[in-house]
């Protein structure tokens, strides 16, 4: 289920597609090999989620900034987190901690029926929320909120993902995730953070999340509060 956006906000038209076609390549050179994930990206604009002013770099595979100083992620970090996300069984409820850009949210909602995203800085996530309307993407649903402690009201969900780091994930996550869930976050301080996965794995004394890592990240702190 490839997501069609709408061609009015395709924006650079070819040039842009060629400039995602490349970064395709890249992905796939870097062992990105879900094709649902490739398919997504290719598609989808990721200039607009940045400001004008860098579009021309949105097909580089790097971070960069989108103000309030935060950044929208890597584009293979998203590839690698969406991939890790799916692998197993495609969520039918995902919820994201950190909408920063919408970016991972959109690609999120072009494979998951129902996108959660919570944002603790205003000005960024009424930005994002234009550009889901712009891109006609109406399976997200985002909150002003600090979402450390996950988004109560809507679990359980199949899949959340955290692209924010913290030096440790909190219960409250793991009691939001659907037994059969998969948890996807960065964590440990800034600098040395490992990307860990989350899953329900069934031991002598019961079923236990555990984690297992998919390699060194670096993300912003999750922080409390509400800007
Ligand atoms: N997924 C984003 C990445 C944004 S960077 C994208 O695709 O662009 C991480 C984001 O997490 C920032 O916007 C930051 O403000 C937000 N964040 C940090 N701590 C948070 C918290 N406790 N609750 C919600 N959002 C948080």
């Amino acid at each position: 289920m490839t997501q069609r956006f709408t061609p009015e906000a395709r924006g650079l038209g070819m040039t842009s597609q060629r400039a995602r076609d490349r970064l395709i390549e890249r992905l796939k050179a870097q062992g990105i090999a879900d094709r649902r994930v490739l398919d997504v990206m290719r598609s989808l604009p990721r200039h607009l989620f940045v400001e004008e002013a860098l579009a021309s770099r949105a097909y580089e595979d790097t971070a960069l900034p989108i103000g309030q100083a935060q950044t929208i992620s890597q584009p293979y970090v998203v590839a690698r987190m969406t991939s890790a996300l799916i692998e197993h069984a495609l969520p039918k409820k995902a919820l994201e901690v950190g909408t920063g850009s919408g970016y991972q949210a959109a690609v999120l909602a072009a494979l998951v029926e129902n996108v959660y995203t919570v944002e603790r800085i205003d000005e960024l996530l009424r930005n994002a929320r234009r550009r889901f309307r712009k891109l006609g993407i109406d399976n997200i649903r985002s909150k002003h909120a600090d979402g450390k402690l996950g988004w109560a009201e809507h679990a359980p969900y199949d899949a959340i993902i955290l692209t924010a780091a913290d030096d440790a994930l909190r219960e409250e996550l793991f009691d939001q995730l659907a037994p059969d869930g998969v948890l996807v976050a960065p964590v440990g301080k800034p600098g040395v953070q490992k990307l860990l996965r989350y899953r329900l794995v069934e031991k002598e004394a019961g079923a236990m999340w555990v984690g297992e890592s998919l390699g060194d990240v670096s993300f912003v702190p999750l922080l409390g509060g509400l800007v």
